[in-house]
């Protein structure tokens, strides 16, 4: 009698355990879902990027911690625990030496194989849950149920995520070529069409179908995700980076959705929607049908456009005369590139703007939404260089500025300056917004030479009466200019 009562006794104790940890852990999602929400919107704001990328870190390692040493399936906790914290203790070291070692210019890259990680994670994730779809769910439903349909989307999305952010990285580190061809197009299109019948089909079965068949299927996707980067380059790389970001949230969301883990469903929803909004605005941005960019098929040849027609003269500038021109204009805009990144000039742009401010110029910064090597580049370089975010002008408003400004200096930019957008339409950038640099009265380029930008076309601004070229290095070229300025 005592030995049965202690047993109910035991048992209802450990069931209000149970209970209490799984409250614990629901709890925690809902704090981590919070924090990354708080997190996300704090990102928006230079100044306040850094605390909501912290914010989001804490409600990641809170929801991973809590999920290691509470989380119950069928009244089990997690086992191998401490291989799965050797294998965070990796990751984490990986991770942060990489963080720390990578130089500004590396980042995009880095961006890039991190997002490629989350989509692996994700397909790795729904091949490993395949086989575990239970029995009795199946027997109801056959495949046709939630559980089949968001292992199978993780799979998918998650495979074409991985494969092509390891295609852009290669690209964005030159490791890679663009391979143009037409056939492509239609290429990616059956391939699209033959994943999505594959997932059509295994939902169609009424029983679990051969491994094998799934191993097709994420093969195929991994292929889908090389091929549809393969073709894309020039200007249209920053949109297929975004829509490859969007993906990897929405394969993260289908693991939430399958474990019922709300602090990785959010995370999943939060990364998925911004990267899908953001995707919609560079179209728009770029002039670009988001169907295009799905199978592959952006812009035109890279060879094409802004063809070195006939006897051109590039006019050089002397640091003196842009000092004069500089120091007696009433308005100058600067268009930031890549190539202010890759100098590490920010902070002596800086020192210029506000040397030219003191002498009663008005300054501001024309920001182009793909200017750099990833959405929003130039905002966070300027912002590390404590340029106050209201100087910052986006392109349509800079744009309609353009025509009362006195100078316009382009420093390390040149296919967002390039007018083969506007007046070239066999260019790889044809259809793309620029920031009107010739709008303006005088032009000054800032660049080392005469190469071409990312999208490797010539871009006739550098030829035009207008401008004028200042050549060197980023930095040493505004060093010796704030120099100059000073000793007027
Ligand atoms: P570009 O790549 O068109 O041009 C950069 C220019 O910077 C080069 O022509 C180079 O000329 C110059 N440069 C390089 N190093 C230095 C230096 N140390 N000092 C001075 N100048 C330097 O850059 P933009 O920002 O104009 O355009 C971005 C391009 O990248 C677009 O085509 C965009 O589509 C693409 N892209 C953007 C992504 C994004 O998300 N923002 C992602 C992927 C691609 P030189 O060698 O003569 O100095």
């Amino acid at each position: 009698m005592d030995n049965s009562i202690n047993t109910i006794i035991n048992e209802v104790m450990k069931m209000a355990h149970n209970k209490v940890e799984t409250s614990i852990l629901e709890l925690s999602y809902i704090l981590a879902s919070i924090l990354f929400i708080v997190g996300l919107k704090r990102l928006s704001h230079p100044e306040k990027a850094r605390s909501g990328n912290i914010l989001a870190a804490v409600g990641m390692v809170l929801a991973i911690v809590l999920t290691i040493f509470f989380h119950k399936m069928d009244g089990t906790g997690i086992k191998n625990i401490p291989l799965i914290i050797a294998a965070l203790a990796i990751g984490t070291v990986l991770g942060w030496v990489s963080a720390r070692k990578v130089k500004m210019t590396a980042m995009p890259q880095m961006v890039s194989i991190f997002n490629g990680m989350g989509g692996a994670c994700a397909a790795l994730i729904s091949l490993m849950e395949f086989p575990h779809i239970k029995p009795e769910l199946i027997r109801m439903t056959g495949m046709a149920n939630g559980h089949t349909l968001a292992i199978l989307l993780g799979l998918v999305i998650g495979g074409v995520s991985f494969a092509g952010s390891m295609i852009a990285f290669g690209k964005l580190d030159e490791k890679i070529k663009d391979v143009k061809s037409p056939l492509l197009k239609y290429f990616n299109l059956v391939m699209l069409a033959v994943i999505i019948a594959g997932v059509v089909y295994i939902m169609t079965l009424s029983s679990m179908p051969e491994m094998y068949i799934v191993y097709i299927l994420v093969a195929l996707a991994l292929l889908y995700g090389v091929f549809f980067v393969l073709p894309i380059g020039g200007a249209d790389m920053p949109v297929v980076i975004s829509l490859l970001n969007s993906f990897t949230g929405v394969a993260a969301a289908c693991g939430g959705f399958l474990y019922g883990n709300q602090a990785m469903l959010t995370g999943g929803i939060l990364v998925g929607s911004s990267g899908t909004i953001l995707t919609i605005l560079m179209c728009k941005a770029m002039n670009r049908s988001l169907l295009n960019v799905i199978v592959g098929a952006f812009g035109g040849s890279s060879a094409a456009g802004g063809a070195n027609d006939g006897d051109k003269t590039v006019k050089e500038i002397s640091l003196s005369d842009a000092a004069v021109l500089l120091s007696y204009s009433q308005k100058v805009f600067i268009v930031p590139g890549y190539g202010l990144a890759v100098a590490q000039a920010q902070h002596t742009c800086h020192e210029l703007d506000v040397l030219l401010e003191s002498k009663g110029v008005e300054l501001k910064y024309a920001i182009h939404p793909v200017a750099g090597r990833m959405p929003g580049h130039m905002n966070v370089l300027l912002a590390e260089a404590d340029v106050p975010y209201t100087k910052l002008v986006e392109m349509e408003d800079a744009n309609s500025e353009m025509s009362n400004t006195d100078v316009v200096i382009v420093i390390g930019a040149n296919d967002v300056v390039n007018p083969a957008a506007e007046d070239d339409p066999s260019s790889p950038i044809y259809g793309m917004p620029i920031i009107k640099a010739l709008d303006a009265k005088n032009v000054i380029v800032i660049k080392r030479s005469m190469a071409k930008g990312y999208a490797a076309i010539e871009n006739n601004l550098f030829y035009h009466p207008k401008n004028r070229m200042l050549f060197g290095d980023a930095k040493a070229a505004l060093q010796q200019l704030i120099a100059e300025i000073k000793s007027m």
